[in-house]
């Protein structure tokens, strides 16, 4: 009786609080946590992770909610190559890595071991398709038609990686890609909000070369209605930020045609760089500060053992949480997060409300003239 005074005293002030104190109490709920986590992998190279049990311990009282999602390559052991040394990672080997579809079944299944409220706590992605293939938006598809209701976006998913994308059996991945531009327009089509993992250079870049850069923003402008998430804002182990990074992030910001593109900020790698020394950290804080919307935090860990290693890369940014302003540091660690992957979900829920179970149109994927008879 009491706890039910307790809860109409409380319904109360919601009806007397304004949407703009409403927001600010629902803020001050989820500022408990650290962070929710933009970037994160529960499986490895070989396709072996954490438990997702053990993972909702690990996030506890610190990490609110966690995107999900494996690796989309499975570093081969070849016994030619490396004999009874067992790889785990892919520069444990020269042997190739290929694209292990199964990844996405092996997501849904831990995902939905969960009940809803252990759900609540994560976004499920797509990453087990192979980006030169113009089939890969038709496995996407078939993904979304198999596990409905859990799916929020694709990615990670690389096309030049450092050491990585060299060594993919089969294509090479390309931005130019009609492929890539398929997939784009699926997600469109669907809301799947996208992680992309593209290096800004080539490890040991040439000065006046051209990049990768050029490429990519002109696929993010042909796709104008995808939510895009540029992760590591494009550096990577030996991938560092090129000459006046800053300016060019600016130009970047400021064009209009790329507001729906939005920078993660994890991997310790990535930490490595913008911490290294206090002109990089004012200057992080500076841009920051300044489009507070854009910036996303997440760890980009790869299955984690336990909660000090998983908040590590969290707290190599700690000089930076200092500098942001308050508004600007909820927004990287916690609100960002909660505004694209809650827009993507929606999205995605009705996309598959209209469309999964729905009797099928002819696939998009066979252009009319391009189909051959079978013979
Ligand atoms: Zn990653």
């Amino acid at each position: 009786m009491k706890l039910r005074k307790h809860y109409a005293t409380i319904a109360v002030l919601v009806m007397l609080l304004s949407p703009f104190q409403l927001v600010r109490a629902q803020r001050a709920n989820q500022s408990q946590y650290l962070f929710n986590d933009s970037h994160f992998h529960l499986t490895n190279y070989i396709q072996e992770g954490t438990d997702i049990k053990d993972m909702l311990k690990i996030m506890g009282d610190k990490i609110g909610r966690s995107t999900l999602f494996g690796i989309p390559v499975q570093q081969q052991w070849s016994y030619r190559v490396t004999g009874d040394f067992a790889p785990q990672y892919y520069l444990d080997s020269d042997a190739p890595l290929y694209y292990y579809s199964f990844t996405d079944a092996y997501i849904a299944m831990a995902y939905k071991s969960l009940t809803k409220a252990e759900q609540a706590r994560f976004d499920p992605m797509i990453t087990g398709f192979n980006p030169t293939d113009m089939y890969a938006a038709a496995h996407i598809r078939r993904v979304l038609e198999t596990f409905p209701g859990v799916f929020t976006g694709i990615g990670e998913f690389s096309i030049h990686k450092e050491f990585v994308s060299a060594k993919i059996s089969g294509d090479v991945a390309s931005l130019t890609d009609p492929a890539l531009d398929s997939i784009f327009s699926f997600c469109e089509e669907t809301g799947l909000l996208i992680i992309l993992h593209n290096d800004v250079d080539d490890p040991f870049p040439k000065p006046n070369t051209p990049n990768y850069t050029d490429d990519m923003l002109k696929l993010f402008k042909r796709h104008p209605d995808a939510s895009i998430t540029w992760a590591h804002i494009g550096l990577g182990r030996i991938v560092k930020p090129p000459l006046e990074y800053g300016k060019f992030f600016e130009r970047i910001l400021a064009d209009p045609e790329l507001k729906h593109v939005n920078f993660d900020i994890s991997w310790d790698e990535v930490a490595k760089y913008l911490m290294q020394d206090d002109q990089a950290i004012t200057n992080t804080a500076r841009i920051i500060n300044m489009y507070p919307d854009r910036f996303l935090f997440g760890t980009d860990n790869v299955a984690p053992t336990s909660q000090e290693k998983h908040l590590a890369v969290y707290h190599m940014y700690d000089p930076l949480w200092k500098l942001l302003t308050p508004e600007a540091s909820y927004r990287v660690r916690l609100g960002n997060y909660e505004r694209l992957f809650d827009a993507a979900a929606k999205k995605v829920r009705a996309w598959e409300a209209a469309n999964v179970g729905a009797p099928k149109k002819a696939p998009s994927h066979s252009p009319a003239s391009g189909v051959r008879k079978s013979e």
